[in-house]
């Protein structure tokens, strides 16, 4: 399932280029075009999901293999000691780009804090 005019379905077909660097049947890993740390990539599953308010039970094998290949694809781009996971949802969670993904955000330096105190509440 794809939607022709979602920027991650386009990279997933190759109608756009990115900088992969992970692929099987299911899963997708590129680098973010914006990086906000000396690692930061993104992993999808190839199916087109808006987000994580959209997921389903036949969604629990995709999710959870990118769940385990985070940390190893985290290791093997220089996040020895660490990362961030983040998975933005919808409005309230400054979702840009409809089509689930993971942030896996590290590197050697310490990232900031997660949110500054005065958010959310
Ligand atoms: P969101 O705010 O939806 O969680 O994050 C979307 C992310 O996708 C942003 O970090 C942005 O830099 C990244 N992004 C948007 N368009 C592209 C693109 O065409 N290629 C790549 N590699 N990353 C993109
Ligand atoms: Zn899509």
């Amino acid at each position: 399932m794809q939607d022709p005019n979602c920027i991650f379905c386009k990279i997933v077909r190759g109608d756009i280029p990115s900088r992969k660097l992970y692929e099987d049947q299911d899963v997708l890993a590129f680098h973010d075009i914006n990086p906000l740390a000396g690692v930061h990539f993104l992993m999808i599953p190839k199916d087109h999901v808006k987000s994580m308010m959209d997921l389903e039970e036949g969604h629990r094998n995709v999710m959870g293999k990118m769940m385990v290949l985070a940390p190893k694809l985290a290791r093997e781009q220089g996040s020895q000691e660490g990362f961030r996971l983040i998975v933005n949802t919808g409005r309230v969670g400054r979702q840009e780009v409809d089509h689930i993904h993971l942030h896996i955000i590290g590197g050697t330096q310490q990232l900031g804090a997660m949110l500054p105190r005065s958010q959310g509440g």
